[in-house]
Protein backbone atom coordinates (compact mmCIF):
# COMPACT_ATOMS: atom_id res chain seq x y z
CA UNK A 1 0.00 0.00 0.00
CA UNK A 2 1.39 3.50 -0.72
CA UNK A 3 2.31 5.98 1.82
CA UNK A 4 2.91 8.40 -0.38
CA UNK A 5 -0.50 10.32 0.94
CA UNK A 6 0.55 10.43 4.26
CA UNK A 7 1.45 13.61 6.17
CA UNK A 8 5.18 14.01 6.89
CA UNK A 9 6.50 14.99 10.09
CA UNK A 10 10.09 16.50 10.29
CA UNK A 11 12.01 16.51 13.91
CA UNK A 12 14.32 19.26 13.60
CA UNK A 13 16.72 21.51 15.99
CA UNK A 14 17.34 18.29 17.99
CA UNK A 15 20.47 16.09 18.39
CA UNK A 16 19.87 12.97 16.79
CA UNK A 17 21.51 9.58 17.67
CA UNK A 18 21.51 7.68 14.37
CA UNK A 19 22.09 4.16 13.86
CA UNK A 20 25.21 4.31 11.01
CA UNK A 21 27.31 1.40 10.21
CA UNK A 22 25.76 -0.53 12.67
CA UNK A 23 26.06 1.40 15.89
CA UNK A 24 24.87 4.44 17.31
CA UNK A 25 26.06 7.90 16.16
CA UNK A 26 25.62 11.60 17.28
CA UNK A 27 24.44 13.32 14.26
CA UNK A 28 26.05 16.72 13.32
CA UNK A 29 23.92 19.64 14.25
CA UNK A 30 21.98 20.29 11.27
CA UNK A 31 20.45 17.23 10.77
CA UNK A 32 17.21 16.45 10.94
CA UNK A 33 14.57 13.00 10.62
CA UNK A 34 11.48 12.62 9.02
CA UNK A 35 8.73 10.18 9.24
CA UNK A 36 5.96 9.27 7.21
CA UNK A 37 2.90 7.02 8.49
CA UNK A 38 5.01 4.39 10.39
CA UNK A 39 8.18 4.78 9.37
CA UNK A 40 10.93 6.52 8.97
CA UNK A 41 12.00 7.88 5.77
CA UNK A 42 14.65 10.65 6.05
CA UNK A 43 17.73 10.69 8.53
CA UNK A 44 20.75 12.75 7.73
CA UNK A 45 21.59 16.78 6.86
CA UNK A 46 18.99 19.18 6.67
CA UNK A 47 20.04 19.99 2.72
CA UNK A 48 19.01 16.57 1.57
CA UNK A 49 15.29 17.17 2.82
CA UNK A 50 12.83 18.68 0.22
CA UNK A 51 10.04 20.27 2.01
CA UNK A 52 6.46 19.72 1.10
CA UNK A 53 3.15 21.76 1.66
CA UNK A 54 1.32 19.75 4.29
CA UNK A 55 4.48 18.81 6.58
CA UNK A 56 4.52 19.09 10.49
CA UNK A 57 7.13 19.98 11.97
CA UNK A 58 8.29 19.07 15.61
CA UNK A 59 10.78 21.45 17.23
CA UNK A 60 13.68 19.97 19.17
CA UNK A 61 15.38 22.38 20.43
CA UNK A 62 17.39 21.28 23.50
CA UNK A 63 16.25 17.39 23.03
CA UNK A 64 17.82 14.60 22.06
CA UNK A 65 16.46 12.19 19.59
CA UNK A 66 16.93 9.07 20.43
CA UNK A 67 14.96 5.78 18.91
CA UNK A 68 12.32 4.18 21.40
CA UNK A 69 13.89 1.77 24.58
CA UNK A 70 13.28 -1.99 23.63
CA UNK A 71 12.31 -3.46 27.13
CA UNK A 72 12.71 -6.68 26.78
CA UNK A 73 11.12 -8.07 30.23
CA UNK A 74 9.10 -7.10 32.52
CA UNK A 75 5.69 -8.79 34.58
CA UNK A 76 2.67 -5.52 34.25
CA UNK A 77 0.45 -7.86 36.28
CA UNK A 78 1.86 -8.46 39.32
CA UNK A 79 4.73 -6.13 39.93
CA UNK A 80 3.00 -3.32 41.61
CA UNK A 81 1.35 -5.45 44.27
CA UNK A 82 5.44 -6.80 45.17
CA UNK A 83 6.32 -3.57 45.29
CA UNK A 84 8.74 -3.83 48.73
CA UNK A 85 7.01 -7.13 49.96
CA UNK A 86 9.52 -8.71 48.21
CA UNK A 87 13.26 -7.10 48.82
CA UNK A 88 11.87 -6.36 52.39
CA UNK A 89 10.20 -9.09 53.32
CA UNK A 90 13.08 -9.99 55.60
CA UNK A 91 13.35 -6.71 56.89
CA UNK A 92 10.93 -6.29 59.52
CA UNK A 93 12.34 -7.35 62.78
CA UNK A 94 14.51 -4.55 64.60
CA UNK A 95 17.57 -6.32 65.13
CA UNK A 96 19.39 -6.18 61.71
CA UNK A 97 20.60 -9.81 59.77
CA UNK A 98 22.22 -10.92 57.33
CA UNK A 99 20.99 -13.70 55.21
CA UNK A 100 22.47 -15.62 52.55
CA UNK A 101 18.53 -16.24 51.38
CA UNK A 102 17.89 -13.72 48.97
CA UNK A 103 16.53 -15.66 46.50
CA UNK A 104 13.77 -17.00 49.09
CA UNK A 105 11.13 -14.40 48.72
CA UNK A 106 11.28 -15.51 45.04
CA UNK A 107 9.63 -18.92 46.01
CA UNK A 108 7.63 -17.37 48.82
CA UNK A 109 6.59 -14.03 48.68
CA UNK A 110 6.35 -14.03 44.97
CA UNK A 111 3.73 -16.75 44.74
CA UNK A 112 1.81 -15.77 47.77
CA UNK A 113 1.16 -12.12 46.39
CA UNK A 114 0.02 -14.19 42.79
CA UNK A 115 -2.17 -16.60 44.50
CA UNK A 116 -3.86 -13.30 45.59
CA UNK A 117 -4.77 -11.61 42.37
CA UNK A 118 -7.87 -11.63 40.37
CA UNK A 119 -8.42 -10.83 36.95
CA UNK A 120 -10.09 -7.14 37.23
CA UNK A 121 -6.34 -6.32 39.90
CA UNK A 122 -4.30 -7.89 37.16
CA UNK A 123 -6.24 -5.52 34.98
CA UNK A 124 -5.48 -2.46 37.05
CA UNK A 125 -1.81 -3.36 37.83
CA UNK A 126 -1.28 -3.42 33.77
CA UNK A 127 -2.70 -0.32 32.87
CA UNK A 128 -0.25 1.98 35.75
CA UNK A 129 2.58 -0.22 34.55
CA UNK A 130 2.19 0.41 30.69
CA UNK A 131 1.42 4.01 31.15
CA UNK A 132 4.66 4.06 33.37
CA UNK A 133 6.81 2.51 30.77
CA UNK A 134 5.66 4.90 27.63
CA UNK A 135 5.85 7.59 30.00
CA UNK A 136 9.94 6.30 30.64
CA UNK A 137 11.04 5.63 27.26
CA UNK A 138 10.18 2.10 26.54
CA UNK A 139 7.96 1.86 23.24
CA UNK A 140 8.19 -2.26 23.04
CA UNK A 141 8.09 -4.04 26.01
CA UNK A 142 7.97 -7.70 26.20
CA UNK A 143 5.13 -8.17 28.67
CA UNK A 144 6.30 -12.00 30.35
CA UNK A 145 2.27 -12.73 31.96
CA UNK A 146 1.58 -14.25 35.07
CA UNK A 147 1.79 -18.51 35.76
CA UNK A 148 -0.47 -20.56 35.49
CA UNK A 149 -2.56 -21.08 38.60
CA UNK A 150 -2.65 -17.49 39.22
CA UNK A 151 -6.09 -15.49 39.41
CA UNK A 152 -8.46 -17.02 36.89
CA UNK A 153 -6.39 -19.74 36.64
CA UNK A 154 -5.03 -19.65 33.54
CA UNK A 155 -7.60 -18.37 31.57
CA UNK A 156 -5.90 -16.86 28.29
CA UNK A 157 -8.50 -14.29 28.22
CA UNK A 158 -6.63 -12.29 31.12
CA UNK A 159 -3.50 -12.26 28.55
CA UNK A 160 -5.87 -10.88 25.61
CA UNK A 161 -7.54 -8.07 28.41
CA UNK A 162 -3.84 -7.11 29.11
CA UNK A 163 -2.24 -7.31 25.89
CA UNK A 164 -5.41 -4.65 24.93
CA UNK A 165 -4.30 -2.27 27.28
CA UNK A 166 -0.31 -2.05 26.41
CA UNK A 167 -1.59 -1.74 22.73
CA UNK A 168 -4.35 1.00 23.96
CA UNK A 169 -2.11 3.24 25.83
CA UNK A 170 -0.27 2.89 22.34
CA UNK A 171 2.77 0.79 22.65
CA UNK A 172 4.26 -1.52 20.34
CA UNK A 173 3.97 -4.92 22.73
CA UNK A 174 5.36 -8.48 23.01
CA UNK A 175 3.21 -10.67 24.69
CA UNK A 176 4.43 -13.84 26.00
CA UNK A 177 1.94 -15.66 28.75
CA UNK A 178 3.99 -18.38 30.22
CA UNK A 179 3.52 -22.19 30.61
CA UNK A 180 5.33 -24.73 32.96
CA UNK A 181 4.92 -28.27 34.45
CA UNK A 182 5.65 -27.32 37.95
CA UNK A 183 4.85 -24.80 40.30
CA UNK A 184 6.99 -24.32 43.30
CA UNK A 185 7.96 -22.43 46.67
CA UNK A 186 10.26 -22.80 49.66
CA UNK A 187 9.04 -25.35 53.10
CA UNK A 188 9.98 -23.52 56.30
CA UNK A 189 13.58 -24.44 56.25
CA UNK A 190 14.41 -23.39 53.36
CA UNK A 191 14.16 -25.91 50.50
CA UNK A 192 12.36 -26.02 47.72
CA UNK A 193 9.56 -27.99 46.18
CA UNK A 194 8.09 -28.21 42.82
CA UNK A 195 4.69 -29.79 42.40
CA UNK A 196 3.79 -30.78 39.05
CA UNK A 197 0.14 -29.19 37.85
CA UNK A 198 -2.61 -31.40 36.68
CA UNK A 199 -1.90 -32.70 33.34
CA UNK A 200 1.51 -31.88 33.70
CA UNK A 201 0.73 -28.00 33.02
CA UNK A 202 -0.37 -29.31 29.10
CA UNK A 203 -4.06 -27.82 28.89
CA UNK A 204 -2.40 -24.06 29.79
CA UNK A 205 0.32 -24.64 27.42
CA UNK A 206 -1.69 -25.74 24.31
CA UNK A 207 -3.88 -22.48 25.44
CA UNK A 208 -0.37 -20.18 25.11
CA UNK A 209 0.97 -21.76 22.14
CA UNK A 210 -3.07 -21.31 20.57
CA UNK A 211 -2.91 -17.97 21.70
CA UNK A 212 0.47 -17.47 20.37
CA UNK A 213 -0.16 -18.45 16.97
CA UNK A 214 -3.70 -16.51 16.51
CA UNK A 215 -2.78 -12.90 18.41
CA UNK A 216 0.89 -12.51 16.40
CA UNK A 217 0.89 -9.79 14.19
CA UNK A 218 -2.45 -7.97 15.43
CA UNK A 219 -3.16 -4.38 15.68
CA UNK A 220 -1.11 -4.31 12.52
CA UNK A 221 1.95 -6.18 13.92
CA UNK A 222 2.28 -3.94 16.83
CA UNK A 223 1.11 -6.46 18.45
CA UNK A 224 3.78 -9.62 18.71
CA UNK A 225 3.38 -12.52 20.36
CA UNK A 226 6.46 -15.04 22.01
CA UNK A 227 6.53 -18.32 23.69
CA UNK A 228 7.73 -18.26 27.14
CA UNK A 229 8.04 -21.47 28.70
CA UNK A 230 8.15 -20.58 32.48
CA UNK A 231 11.44 -21.35 34.30
CA UNK A 232 13.81 -23.64 33.49
CA UNK A 233 13.85 -25.55 36.52
CA UNK A 234 9.83 -25.51 36.40
CA UNK A 235 9.43 -27.07 33.19
CA UNK A 236 9.96 -30.83 31.75
CA UNK A 237 12.62 -31.78 28.96
CA UNK A 238 9.85 -32.59 26.33
CA UNK A 239 7.83 -28.75 27.26
CA UNK A 240 11.40 -27.17 25.99
CA UNK A 241 11.80 -29.56 22.74
CA UNK A 242 7.88 -29.11 21.66
CA UNK A 243 8.76 -24.90 22.30
CA UNK A 244 11.08 -25.04 19.76
CA UNK A 245 9.40 -26.89 17.04
CA UNK A 246 6.32 -24.72 17.90
CA UNK A 247 9.06 -21.23 17.45
CA UNK A 248 10.42 -23.08 14.42
CA UNK A 249 6.93 -23.85 12.65
CA UNK A 250 5.49 -20.43 13.50
CA UNK A 251 8.50 -18.18 13.90
CA UNK A 252 7.56 -17.22 17.38
CA UNK A 253 11.06 -15.98 19.49
CA UNK A 254 11.02 -17.84 22.78
CA UNK A 255 12.05 -16.19 26.46
CA UNK A 256 12.21 -18.42 29.39
CA UNK A 257 13.62 -17.40 33.02
CA UNK A 258 17.22 -19.31 33.86
CA UNK A 259 20.47 -18.69 35.58
CA UNK A 260 18.08 -16.93 38.46
CA UNK A 261 19.49 -18.92 41.36
CA UNK A 262 21.94 -20.98 42.86
CA UNK A 263 19.16 -23.44 43.66
CA UNK A 264 17.67 -23.71 39.85
CA UNK A 265 21.39 -24.42 38.96
CA UNK A 266 21.83 -27.46 41.60
CA UNK A 267 18.66 -28.77 40.36
CA UNK A 268 19.40 -29.10 36.84
CA UNK A 269 22.70 -30.59 37.97
CA UNK A 270 20.68 -33.32 40.35
CA UNK A 271 18.13 -33.77 37.84
CA UNK A 272 19.29 -33.94 34.40
CA UNK A 273 23.36 -33.55 35.12
CA UNK A 274 23.66 -30.34 32.86
CA UNK A 275 24.37 -26.78 33.85
CA UNK A 276 21.90 -24.28 32.63
CA UNK A 277 23.70 -24.01 29.33
CA UNK A 278 24.16 -27.79 28.37
CA UNK A 279 20.64 -28.15 29.17
CA UNK A 280 19.17 -25.44 27.35
CA UNK A 281 21.46 -27.18 24.25
CA UNK A 282 20.10 -30.33 24.47
CA UNK A 283 16.66 -29.56 24.55
CA UNK A 284 17.32 -27.54 21.55
CA UNK A 285 16.37 -24.08 22.74
CA UNK A 286 19.41 -21.99 22.45
CA UNK A 287 19.40 -20.03 19.00
CA UNK A 288 19.13 -16.44 17.79
CA UNK A 289 15.53 -16.13 18.64
CA UNK A 290 16.02 -17.48 22.13
CA UNK A 291 16.24 -14.89 25.34
CA UNK A 292 17.16 -16.31 28.49
CA UNK A 293 15.66 -13.89 31.09
CA UNK A 294 18.28 -13.22 33.68
CA UNK A 295 20.94 -15.02 33.13
CA UNK A 296 22.98 -14.56 36.56
CA UNK A 297 23.42 -17.92 37.67
CA UNK A 298 24.91 -19.84 34.81
CA UNK A 299 27.84 -21.42 36.68
CA UNK A 300 27.89 -23.00 40.32
CA UNK A 301 30.15 -19.83 41.66
CA UNK A 302 27.89 -16.94 39.68
CA UNK A 303 31.13 -16.33 37.92
CA UNK A 304 30.92 -16.46 34.18
CA UNK A 305 34.83 -17.38 34.27
CA UNK A 306 33.67 -20.72 35.12
CA UNK A 307 31.65 -21.35 32.36
CA UNK A 308 33.28 -24.29 30.00
CA UNK A 309 34.61 -23.56 26.64
CA UNK A 310 32.15 -25.29 25.47
CA UNK A 311 29.47 -24.10 27.43
CA UNK A 312 30.81 -20.48 25.94
CA UNK A 313 31.31 -21.68 22.40
CA UNK A 314 27.27 -23.04 22.41
CA UNK A 315 26.61 -19.62 23.84
CA UNK A 316 27.98 -17.61 21.58
CA UNK A 317 27.74 -19.58 18.24
CA UNK A 318 23.74 -19.85 18.53
CA UNK A 319 23.61 -16.16 19.21
CA UNK A 320 21.15 -16.53 22.02
CA UNK A 321 21.09 -13.24 23.92
CA UNK A 322 20.71 -12.72 27.67
CA UNK A 323 18.52 -10.46 29.12
CA UNK A 324 20.16 -8.58 31.81
CA UNK A 325 17.51 -7.23 34.79
CA UNK A 326 20.11 -5.32 37.13
CA UNK A 327 18.33 -3.31 39.25
CA UNK A 328 16.09 -6.51 40.52
CA UNK A 329 19.16 -8.23 40.93
CA UNK A 330 21.21 -5.40 42.82
CA UNK A 331 17.59 -4.31 44.91
CA UNK A 332 18.41 -7.77 46.56
CA UNK A 333 21.80 -7.88 46.84
CA UNK A 334 22.57 -10.15 43.69
CA UNK A 335 25.02 -8.66 40.61
CA UNK A 336 25.72 -10.31 37.63
CA UNK A 337 29.26 -11.52 36.67
CA UNK A 338 29.42 -9.65 34.47
CA UNK A 339 28.05 -7.83 31.62
CA UNK A 340 31.81 -7.59 30.84
CA UNK A 341 32.47 -11.31 30.43
CA UNK A 342 29.44 -11.79 28.19
CA UNK A 343 30.33 -9.31 26.13
CA UNK A 344 34.08 -10.46 26.09
CA UNK A 345 32.61 -14.20 25.13
CA UNK A 346 30.62 -12.78 22.44
CA UNK A 347 26.88 -13.14 23.83
CA UNK A 348 23.95 -10.92 22.81
CA UNK A 349 23.04 -8.88 25.15
CA UNK A 350 19.94 -6.78 26.55
CA UNK A 351 17.91 -5.23 29.15
CA UNK A 352 14.66 -5.51 31.01
CA UNK A 353 13.34 -4.09 33.47
CA UNK A 354 11.84 -6.71 35.20
CA UNK A 355 10.28 -5.29 38.25
CA UNK A 356 9.64 -1.53 39.13
CA UNK A 357 10.28 0.90 38.42
CA UNK A 358 9.65 -0.02 34.61
CA UNK A 359 12.12 2.69 33.97
CA UNK A 360 14.90 1.38 31.59
CA UNK A 361 17.18 4.34 31.93
CA UNK A 362 17.44 2.72 35.91
CA UNK A 363 18.43 -0.39 34.14
CA UNK A 364 21.37 1.18 32.51
CA UNK A 365 22.52 2.86 35.04
CA UNK A 366 22.34 0.09 37.04
CA UNK A 367 23.80 -2.37 34.33
CA UNK A 368 26.83 0.33 33.76
CA UNK A 369 27.68 0.77 37.95
CA UNK A 370 27.43 -3.47 38.73
CA UNK A 371 29.27 -4.23 35.81
CA UNK A 372 31.99 -1.28 37.00
CA UNK A 373 31.96 -2.75 40.68
CA UNK A 374 32.49 -6.49 40.09
CA UNK A 375 34.96 -5.99 37.72
CA UNK A 376 36.53 -3.28 39.87
CA UNK A 377 37.13 -1.53 36.58
CA UNK A 378 35.98 1.97 35.41
CA UNK A 379 36.73 0.23 32.18
CA UNK A 380 34.58 -2.48 32.54
CA UNK A 381 31.88 -1.10 30.19
CA UNK A 382 31.04 1.87 28.37
CA UNK A 383 28.06 3.88 28.67
CA UNK A 384 27.51 3.63 24.26
CA UNK A 385 27.13 -0.22 24.74
CA UNK A 386 24.79 -0.41 27.81
CA UNK A 387 22.21 2.32 25.49
CA UNK A 388 22.79 -0.60 22.66
CA UNK A 389 21.41 -3.13 25.06
CA UNK A 390 18.59 -1.38 25.86
CA UNK A 391 17.70 -0.71 21.93
CA UNK A 392 19.13 -2.36 19.49
CA UNK A 393 20.37 -5.47 21.27
CA UNK A 394 16.92 -5.73 22.82
CA UNK A 395 15.36 -5.45 18.59
CA UNK A 396 17.92 -8.18 17.57
CA UNK A 397 16.91 -10.61 20.24
CA UNK A 398 13.22 -10.00 19.09
CA UNK A 399 14.52 -10.53 15.01
CA UNK A 400 13.72 -6.94 14.67
CA UNK A 401 16.46 -5.30 12.34
CA UNK A 402 13.54 -1.96 12.37
CA UNK A 403 13.22 -1.44 16.11
CA UNK A 404 15.85 0.39 18.26
CA UNK A 405 17.52 2.70 15.94
CA UNK A 406 16.91 5.65 13.67
CA UNK A 407 17.41 4.89 10.22
CA UNK A 408 15.37 5.23 7.07
CA UNK A 409 13.36 2.32 6.66
CA UNK A 410 12.91 1.58 10.39
CA UNK A 411 9.95 2.65 12.24
CA UNK A 412 8.67 5.28 13.96
CA UNK A 413 9.47 4.78 17.20
CA UNK A 414 10.95 7.88 18.82
CA UNK A 415 11.75 9.15 22.15
CA UNK A 416 12.80 13.29 22.30
CA UNK A 417 15.07 13.54 26.13
CA UNK A 418 14.88 16.78 27.69
CA UNK A 419 18.56 18.29 27.95
CA UNK A 420 17.68 21.59 28.30
CA UNK A 421 18.42 20.93 32.35
CA UNK A 422 20.67 21.22 34.83
CA UNK A 423 21.69 17.63 34.88
CA UNK A 424 22.28 17.80 31.39
CA UNK A 425 24.89 20.61 31.00
CA UNK A 426 27.20 21.66 29.88
CA UNK A 427 26.57 19.04 26.88
CA UNK A 428 29.21 16.61 26.44
CA UNK A 429 28.77 13.22 25.97
CA UNK A 430 24.98 11.68 25.43
CA UNK A 431 25.50 8.19 25.93
CA UNK A 432 27.30 9.54 29.41
CA UNK A 433 24.01 11.55 30.19
CA UNK A 434 21.84 8.96 29.54
CA UNK A 435 23.31 5.91 31.02
CA UNK A 436 24.52 7.88 34.18
CA UNK A 437 22.13 10.59 34.88
CA UNK A 438 18.87 10.82 32.89
CA UNK A 439 15.92 8.78 33.99
CA UNK A 440 12.62 8.56 32.75
CA UNK A 441 11.22 11.29 33.91
CA UNK A 442 13.66 13.59 31.43
CA UNK A 443 11.23 11.82 28.55
CA UNK A 444 9.92 14.78 26.84
CA UNK A 445 7.82 13.17 24.17
CA UNK A 446 7.08 9.23 22.83
CA UNK A 447 6.39 8.28 19.40
CA UNK A 448 5.37 4.90 18.45
CA UNK A 449 4.41 3.50 15.15
CA UNK A 450 4.23 7.81 13.77
CA UNK A 451 1.89 7.84 16.48
CA UNK A 452 2.57 10.76 19.51
CA UNK A 453 1.69 9.00 22.55
CA UNK A 454 3.52 11.06 25.58
CA UNK A 455 3.71 14.70 25.26
CA UNK A 456 5.40 16.85 27.79
CA UNK A 457 5.95 14.11 29.86
CA UNK A 458 1.84 13.30 29.61
CA UNK A 459 0.99 9.83 28.42
CA UNK A 460 -1.91 10.86 26.06
CA UNK A 461 -3.98 7.92 26.36
CA UNK A 462 -4.56 7.23 29.50
CA UNK A 463 -6.55 9.19 32.39
CA UNK A 464 -3.63 8.75 35.71
CA UNK A 465 -5.83 9.77 37.99
CA UNK A 466 -8.57 7.09 37.37
CA UNK A 467 -5.97 4.74 36.57
CA UNK A 468 -4.42 5.27 39.67
CA UNK A 469 -7.11 5.31 41.86
CA UNK A 470 -7.92 1.93 40.31
CA UNK A 471 -4.56 0.47 41.50
CA UNK A 472 -4.65 1.79 44.73
CA UNK A 473 -8.33 0.21 45.59
CA UNK A 474 -6.66 -2.95 43.85
CA UNK A 475 -3.95 -2.98 46.08
CA UNK A 476 -6.18 -2.41 49.41
CA UNK A 477 -8.12 -5.70 48.04
CA UNK A 478 -4.95 -8.04 47.45
CA UNK A 479 -3.53 -6.76 50.43
CA UNK A 480 -6.08 -8.23 52.40
CA UNK A 481 -6.01 -11.44 50.60
CA UNK A 482 -2.24 -12.20 50.98
CA UNK A 483 -1.42 -14.90 52.92
CA UNK A 484 2.24 -15.06 53.75
ZN1 LIG B 1 10.67 -12.28 35.10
Amino acid sequence: MSTAHLPRTLIEHGTIIAWQDGRHTVLPDDSVLAFQGSDIVYIGPRAGWHKLPGDTHIDARGRLVIPGLVNTHLHVTDTPFTRGRLEEAANTTEAPKLTTTNYGPLYQVLPAVRHALEPEDQLAAAKCAFAELARTGSTTVVEMGYDFEVGGHGDITITEDVAEIGIGIGLRVYSAPRYRKYHYGAGPAGGVWYEAYPNDGRPRMRDCIDYCIRYNGRHEGRLRTMLAPGQIDTCDPAMLRETREVANAHRLPIQIHAGQSPKEFERLRSEYGRTTIEYLKDTGLLGPDLLIGHGQVMTADGNLDSLGKDEAQALRDSATTVVHLPWVKARRGGVINSIHKYRKLGARQSLGTDTFPFDLFNDMRMAAVMCRFVERSPEAIDCRYIFHMATAGGADALGRPDLGRLAAGCKADIVLLRTDTFKAAPAHDPFVFMVLAANGEDVDQVIVEGRRIVDRGQVLTVDPEAAIAKLNEASQRVGARVAL
